[in-house]
């Protein structure tokens, strides 16, 4: 009789077992949202776009190992694959994150700017790729790609010649504009006003800002602001010792966004539905 129990009792947490896996399956994969996570990695970006069937995008890699770590905390533990990556620019705190995601994922398409660093850890990154027989594709402003019912629109750099000549690493970092279901995304890389300025204003409309640079006070001012006017303002920012977000930043943010996230402070993920419901919350 106690034998009997025993044996219910494993096969009800079996049970219980199969229906959270079956359910966590079916909302994971069969979801029509596009859900868009803001990680907490340190001083640098990275961010997720799960599509709609559980395609995942991740923009830039952090800075070294809390990426791949906040990935094993949004994904499920036997979803092991990142069908595309983009590398903004090729500096460390947008990169690094990458060397350990592609040893935990399978990555199937790698994007960048079509710059290179003569750093050590860019030196691994590219190892990495050639170990995964991946190359990395620049983009250029005018390409538009089709992720899972989302469109992305390169905004900038404009050429090759503007990523060779570039004096500072920063200013050809890739600015991308991301659309699903009437809501927009402006992805700014760390590239400066000045850039940001020349893309026509139907481009920077958007319902959510990534702020440029971490909130370095190169990235943004009230004139560009009342072009972008985004209801809510994500800093990917962590420790660092350049003041990052800077004060004037933040009161231009506090003027012109209903509501303002920084990745040192919390985890903000966004929940678009296809009808263009926008849930905005934290995991
Ligand atoms: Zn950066």
């Amino acid at each position: 009789m106690k034998d009997d129990r025993h044996l219910l009792g494993i096969l009800f947490l079996v049970f219980i077992f199969d229906v959270w896996l079956y359910v966590s399956i079916v909302s994971f994969y069969f979801s029509p949202d596009l859900k868009t996570y803001f990680l907490s990695v340190g001083q640098g970006d990275a961010t997720l776009l799960v599509a709609p069937g559980g395609k995942r995008f991740l923009i830039d890699g952090g800075p070294g190992k809390r990426t791949a770590g906040e990935l094993g905390n949004i994904l499920p533990p036997w979803a092991r694959r990142i069908d595309v990556i983009l590398v903004t620019h090729p500096q460390s705190d947008h990169f690094a994150g990458f060397i350990d995601v592609l040893k935990t994922y399978r990555v199937s398409y790698v994007f960048g700017n079509g710059d290179e660093s003569d750093t050590q850890t860019f030196e691994v990154f590219k190892k990495t790729l050639r170990e995964k027989d991946l190359n990395s594709i620049a983009l250029r402003a005018g390409d538009v790609l089709n992720f899972s019912q989302i469109d992305m629109f390169v905004l900038s750099p404009k050429d090759d010649n503007e990523v060779k000549n570039a004096k500072d690493k920063n200013d050809p970092g890739v600015v991308m504009r991301v659309e699903f279901a009437g809501k927009s995304f402006l992805f700014t890389a760390d590239v400066p006003k000045e850039i940001l300025k020349r893309i026509p204003e139907k481009f920077l409309v958007a319902d959510i800002l990534k702020v440029p640079h971490h909130g370095s006070k190169t990235g943004l001012d009230d004139a560009l602001m009342e072009k972008i006017r985004p209801s809510v303002s994500v800093i990917e920012v962590g420790k660092n010792n350049y003041g990052h977000p800077k004060k004037e930043i933040l009161d231009i943010l506090l003027a012109h966004t209903n509501q303002i996230f920084r990745t040192d402070k919390e985890r903000p993920v966004i929940i678009l539905n296809p009808s263009g419901v926008m849930n905005v919350t934290k995991f």
